[in-house]
Order: C-alpha cells, then structure tokens, then sequence
C-alpha cells in the first residue's frame, strides 16, 4: 500500500480524499492555491505545498507545479478529485512518467473516453446502448449533414465530441436551423476544447439521467455498483441525486450494470467508473462515461456500504483487487443534495465569508463539506460548498430525513440553494419519484 499520496484538488473531495487515506493510515500532501491557505484540510494534512495563485490555470491546473509537488514531498500516488485535471490525459501521462501513481485509470483510456465520438463507438462495440446518431463524427459536406439529421429524425442534438460540462451543445427542431448550428458548435467547440469534431444525435425530449457506477482493476475483475438518478438538473448541472433510480424494473438495471462492468473488462478499464445514460421509455442510452470518482458518488457508498475512494486506492495500489459482484448488496435509499453558494432564485453565485456554519446530525445524515464557521468561499472556483447527504430503509425515510436536515441547517454570511432544496422535498412530481432532466427547469420557469 502507498505511504504518502498527493492530493490534486480542493474543497469537500480535497476532505474526503483525505479522510480516505488516513483510515487506510496513509499520509498525505494537500496542494492549495493562495486562496484556499486557510482550509482546514490543509491544516489536518501531514504536509502541504502552495501551487499558485487563486486563478485555477496557475494552482489546480497547474501540472509542473502538482509534479513538483509531488517530487518535494515524496509523495508516490496522485489523486485529481473531480474536475480541474482529473479528465485530462495529459495530466496522467505526465504523472505516470515523472514516477507517480495516477489514481485513475489509464491515460489511453481517459483519451478514449473523453473523446465522445470514440467513447460511443467503444460502447457500441461492448453492447452498451447509445443513442441514435452520427456513425461519428459529421462530415463537411452540407447535403450529407443535412441527409443524417432527416435519418435521425428532428430533433436532434449537436454535440462537441471535446465537450463537457454541459457546454458545447445544441438543439436543432428544424432543417433550416442545422447548418448554422453545425456551424456554431464547430466553432465553439474549437475555441473551448481544442477540437472542432462534432457529432449529432437524437434529442430525447424527455428522458431522465441514470449513471451507472463501476469499479474495476484493470484486467478481468469488474464490477457494478447499481444506478443513481440524477435528473434533478438545472443547466446540466446535477442539483440532486439519489440512489437507487425509482421505478426501474431491477431486471434491466442489472442487464444494463453487467453491460457496463463488460465494456470496463473490454477496454481493460482500471479505477473507479460511470457510466451516464438517459433513460426514457424503458430504454437506456448511453451518452458518456466519466473516467474519475464523481460528487455524487456518496449515494453509491450509502446504499452499498462501499467506500468509493478507499476502493480507488487500493486499485491504483497495485494490490489484489478482492470485491467480487456478490459482495456488492444494495440496502435502503440515499438522496443527496449539492449545497452551493448561490442566490436560491437568480443563481448568481455568492462567495464571501460564512458568518455562521451549522450542521444537521442524526440517524442517516451525513455531511461532506470542507466549511466551517469563519471560512470564507472563494470567487475563483465552483459555488459546491458541501454535499448534504441522508440515507432511509425507504425513499420516504430518506427524504424525511433530508427534509429534516434541511431545516436544521443554517448558513449565514452566504447565500444558499437550501431553501430550492427545502421546496424541493415537498415537492408532489418529486416525491412521486421519476422525474424527467427538464423538470426542475420547467419548474423553474413557474415561479412567479
Ligand atoms: P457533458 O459532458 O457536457 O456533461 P453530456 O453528453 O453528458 O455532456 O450531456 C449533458 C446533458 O445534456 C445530459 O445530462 C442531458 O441533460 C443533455 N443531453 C445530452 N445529450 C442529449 C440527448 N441526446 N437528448 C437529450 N438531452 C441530451
């Protein structure tokens, strides 16, 4: 097992990295950028090393500074979180050569998987529902651009195959509009990500988004650890999460899960997985994959007992890879809420210093969060402040609990997305369970 390993983030996965390795009795080294000096993980950290400037491009996305930070302390694995560098393959390239352990999977496959034309086509050839689409990427050619979109049918979708986080795409409902949009999304596709492929698909009008967990140690030992539904979304980006996805036939979750954990021995996939897919009509399609642990995988731990992170080191350890499938046993259901910095209305994010910080407590509460009373949110990264998160034998326990916590906790100083979460929770299409991506959106739009 590793001595030491150097954590590449920040805020609650920073913590929760962290807390991972030190029951495992493993040391670590925080990296930090000026701005985020005074976090309390830095300070419960064995050793810690200021990469930069607050300005992500100059700390957290920085990799000469990480690596060296890595040589300095000794550390011998990296871990990147979420976001920031945990998708680039450049990144753990450039870890693995410099002598270090990228806690992640392979960077051909991080290659592969972020390119969503090639990803798609892996899926295809595992068995893995897509959704109907482009052979890959579209071609040059007017006639022929506008040939595909009349097979696929309107409307369709126009995505950046270098996309992510929710940029780089477009809806087109008619032929009138899909050359310029082609047009515009190659474009945009090329200044954002450095490559100008884009490839369409059905637009699914209203689906719901179902993820798929995996962990798999590289060679034939995969497994799925079930779904999670979040389609709780507000500009494609999560709001709330829950798992298991309510009134799925378990029958084709498993199909669906042992796809997944086929197309992980396929690819020789190495590390903790998921796989994103919109349901609709009883069909999954599947859209990305995601080559790192992600925010919500804590709903994944509640029902599973299973620690995500812990797993992702043990793999990337190089020692035996033990989990068998029949050793993941799925118990009651959890439902997290992403508690972010923001107006609860108008979304405009609000960084500054939290006067008061309390948390809720009790039976199935659990808190990840990196804040304390005194801290004050930067304006330099993501508005996540922390991730509320309940567990119940049933869906009605866990939301009675995150019903509960909610009106526990208290944040003063900054304004917060909690009380969109305490309406959420009584909410009549929520509590029913099931609803579509556009749901909240919609419901959004009704507000007076
Ligand atoms: P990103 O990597 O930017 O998150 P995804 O491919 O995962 O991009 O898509 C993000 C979101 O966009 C999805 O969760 C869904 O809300 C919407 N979306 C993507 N593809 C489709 C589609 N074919 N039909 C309907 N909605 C889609």
């Amino acid at each position: 097992m590793f001595e030491k390993i150097l954590i590449a983030n920040r805020g609650e996965i920073a913590l929760r990295i962290q807390r991972a390795c030190r029951e495992l009795g493993i040391k670590t080294v925080v990296v930090h950028s000026e701005a985020d000096r005074d976090a309390k993980y830095v300070r419960l950290a064995d050793e810690s090393v200021c990469i930069g400037p607050a300005s992500p491009r100059d700390s957290y996305l920085n990799m000469p500074a990480i690596i060296s930070a890595a040589e300095v302390t000794d550390s011998e694995a990296i871990h990147p979180g979420y976001g920031f560098l945990a998708e680039n393959a450049d990144f753990a390239e450039r870890v693995e050569k410099s002598g270090f352990v990228f806690i992640g999977p392979r960077p051909e496959t991080i290659r592969v998987m972020g390119d969503k034309v090639k990803a798609k086509q892996a899926m295809v050839a595992a068995g893995v529902p897509i959704v109907p689409g482009s052979e890959g990427g579209l071609p040059e050619d007017p006639t022929e651009i506008l040939r595909i979109a009349r097979e696929i049918g309107y409307p369709v979708i126009v995505k950046a195959a270098g996309g992510g986080g929710g940029r780089g795409m477009r809806v087109v409902y008619t032929e009138a509009a899909l050359l310029n949009a082609v047009a515009l999304t190659r474009t945009e596709a090329q200044s954002a990500f450095d490559n100008p492929e884009v490839y369409m698909e059905k637009f699914l009008e209203n689906p719901r988004h179902i993820e798929m967990q995996v962990l798999a140690d590289g060679g034939r030992n995969a497994l799925w650890l079930g779904e999670r539904d979040c389609s709780m979304q507000r500009r494609h980006q999560k709001v709330i999460e829950e798992a298991p996805a309510p009134g799925i036939p378990r029958r084709l979750i498993e199909r669906i899960g042992e796809r997944c954990a086929e197309a992980c021995r396929g690819m020789g996939y190495r590390g903790a997985g998921t796989f994103e897919f919109l349901y609709e009509d009883g069909e999954f399609y599947f859209i990305e994959m995601n080559t790192r642990i992600q925010v919500e995988h804590t709903v994944t731990e509640m029902i599973t007992g299973i620690d995500l992170v812990q797993q992702q080191i043990l793999i990337a350890s190089g020692e035996k890879f033990t989990l068998r499938q029949r050793d993941v046993q799925f118990k009651g259901h959890s439902i997290e809420c992403r508690i972010n910095a923001e107006d609860p209305f108008k979304f405009i994010p609000s960084p500054g210093r939290i006067t008061n910080w309390h948390v809720p407590g009790g039976p199935g509460v659990r808190m990840d969060s990196h804040v304390f009373s005194g801290y004050t949110v930067p304006p330099n990264y993501d508005s996540m402040i922390g991730k509320l998160i309940t567990y119940g034998d049933t869906r009605e326990q866990a939301i009675a609990r995150m019903r509960i916590a909610l009106s526990e906790m208290v944040v003063e100083g900054v304004k917060t997305n909690i009380d969109l979460h305490r309406e959420l929770m009584a909410d009549a299409r929520f509590i029913e369970g099931g609803t579509p991506i556009h749901y909240l959106e919609h419901k959004l739009s009704q507000r007076p």
